[in-house]
């Protein structure tokens, strides 16, 4: 029954039927010009499922006709004025909270890594009414020292197995391609993301040869330009690849390449600011739910939770600042499984829904950038050979980078960054330069490591709510690919709050359940 539920689908977006905050300060109800958002009952899993009506809150609908934007605009004109008539009144030294995040807001989004903010970029851009949304990124790094956006090597391509992948990186490339027809901001100069559109080539060795041919039908059939390649045809267009061990080769011809990670996040906070986003320096620290017991008709019994409250803890003090909202998105890449066992996820029994973990965490990978005088000239796309390795250009002056994901055995430690130079010695260089002779002679500069936020079931996206913990939202698990998808996820995930379902791209095969029943979305092609 619990199963055939789950399988049966989403209700209606939590967003989009008017959910408010406890306090009622949510401007949803607004939006939805159903006078104010206090006593909204919600059923997004199973109809029958009714929450506790909230009480009153502050009254918005007595404010006149003004929309919270306005209000907030008025309050804040007040309190200017006051200061202004007050000797002194400008001065407050114990009770500067402009680095407080607020007390309340619709929608809490953990994390302010590319994926937390195309969330929040699309939550704006698909609101019914201006400023109907109210958004707090909570990021506890500002320099993003470890965050995953900006240690990536920027890759982008649609030579992937699954349909879902495929249109992900479709879409995200358009996004990225008319970049400043998305993210302009008025009197700020445009963005320049430094696309190299110089494709992908992966290489297959005669057991992975039917594989790729497979793979390259169906990303043909959701519209990517790719081509297959014989060793022939490879020698004769990559005269610096030795084909040894390649039966096949599939290459981009559009729409693949690489560009500046650290661009794309910038340009997202830049827009979402200048949208009303809020932001607040502090890590998320807790949840303060409520629960409903419940039984289904074929006697299973589960807890529904619902997210009242987050606790923030704000950086350099012990101190934290419960807000209070309607809706959590757990944007937290790397960490996002932390975040989900503190809002009770996984907390159950073995072999049920309660006991199901989301199975992500952080794992370690590495990125070598080396010298070559000899090597591949600027036509040389990123090749992803058959032993797991794979290189591209950086910039113009014969510098590549590049790594390999180690075994299941041999996965680092990821308990620091710290980079393993015997790792490229041994297990990284012997492939490349078998595959590109020239590497033979080559100089490592560089070196960094970051985590791949890893799904450890099927190594794709986790996106959507949770089926019990009704208001928190994953937008998750990319482990390699959550850059290039960022774009199209973040108006996924808007389209199942604001609407209770996918409109764009399907992305059911990617949703929580997924790991209770054991209904793996594998992908094959993973880097
Ligand atoms: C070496 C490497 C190469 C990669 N190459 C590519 C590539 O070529 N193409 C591609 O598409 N993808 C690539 N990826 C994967 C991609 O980088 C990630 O999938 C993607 O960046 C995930 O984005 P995110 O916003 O979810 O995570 P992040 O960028 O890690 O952001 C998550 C943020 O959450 C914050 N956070 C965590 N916990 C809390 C908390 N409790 N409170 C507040 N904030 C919190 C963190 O500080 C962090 O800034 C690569 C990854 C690595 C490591």
């Amino acid at each position: 029954m619990l199963r055939g539920a789950l399988r049966f689908g989403l209700g209606p977006g939590l967003l989009g039927r008017g959910l408010g905050t406890h306090r009622g300060g949510s401007t949803l109800g607004k939006a939805e010009g159903s006078g104010g958002c206090r006593g909204s009952g919600v059923s997004p899993v199973s109809s029958h499922v009714t929450f506790r009506t909230r009480g009153p809150g502050p009254r918005w609908e007595d404010s006149g006709s003004l929309g919270a934007g306005d209000w907030d605009g008025k309050v804040s004109e007040i309190k200017k004025k006051i200061q202004s008539i007050l000797p002194g009144g400008a001065w407050s030294p114990l009770c500067d909270t402009s680095h407080l995040p607020p007390e309340h807001s619709d929608v809490v989004i953990v994390g302010g890594g590319v994926v937390g903010l195309s969330v929040a970029y699309w939550l704006k851009r698909l609101e019914k009414q201006q400023g109907a949304i109210r958004v707090l990124v909570v990021e506890r790094d500002h320099t993003y020292s470890q965050a995953s956006t900006v240690l990536s090597v920027g890759g982008i391509r649609q030579q992937f197995s699954l349909p879902e992948n495929i249109q992900l990186s479709l879409f995200s490339v358009e996004f990225l391609r008319n970049i400043n027809e998305y993210l302009a901001v008025v009197d700020d100069p445009p963005l320049d993301l430094q696309f190299n559109p110089s494709g992908y080539l992966f290489l297959a060795s005669e057991e992975g040869a039917t594989i790729m041919e497979n793979n390259v039908k169906v990303q043909r059939q959701e519209g990517a330009k790719v081509c297959l390649m014989s060793p022939e045809q490879l020698r004769k267009k990559f005269p610096w690849i030795n084909t040894e061990g390649v039966a096949l080769a599939s290459y981009g011809l559009e729409n693949e390449g690489w560009f500046d990670p650290w661009c794309l996040l910038q340009g997202l906070r830049r827009k979402v600011q200048s949208m009303g986003v809020l932001f607040c320096h502090g890590e998320v620290t807790r949840f303060v739910s409520s629960s409903n017991h419940m039984e289904t008709a074929s006697g299973e019994k589960v807890t529904l939770k619902r997210i009242h409250e987050v606790h923030v803890k704000v950086d350099h003090s012990q101190e934290y600042q419960p807000v209070e909202c309607a809706i959590v998105v757990n944007a937290a890449g790397a960490w996002s499984g932390r975040i989900a066992e503190l809002a009770g996820i996984g907390r159950g029994p073995p072999g049920t829904l309660q006991g199901t973990k989301l199975p992500v965490e952080p794992r370690k990978r590495y990125v070598y950038l080396w010298h070559c005088p000899q090597g591949p000239g600027l036509e040389a796309p990123l090749v992803a050979d058959p032993s797991g390795a794979y290189f591209r250009r950086e910039g113009l002056g014969n510098n590549y980078l590049g790594g390999c994901s180690p075994s299941e055995e041999e996965e680092p430690d990821p308990g620091n960054l710290e980079v393993d130079h015997d790792f490229f010695q041994e297990k990284v260089w012997p492939h490349l330069a078998r595959r590109v002779p020239a590497f033979e002679a080559l100089k490592v500069r560089r070196a960094w490591a970051g985590y791949y936020d890893y799904n450890t079931f099927d190594q794709n996206g986790v996106v959507g709510p949770h089926p019990l913990v009704v208001n928190m939202y994953f937008a998750t698990g990319f482990s390699g690919h959550g850059l290039q998808q960022a774009p199209a996820v973040g108006r996924a995930v808007a389209e199942v709050m604001l609407e209770g379902r996918f409109q764009t791209i399907n992305l059911s095969p990617f949703l929580f359940s997924r790991f209770y029943l054991g209904e793996k979305a594998q992908e094959r092609c993973i880097i």
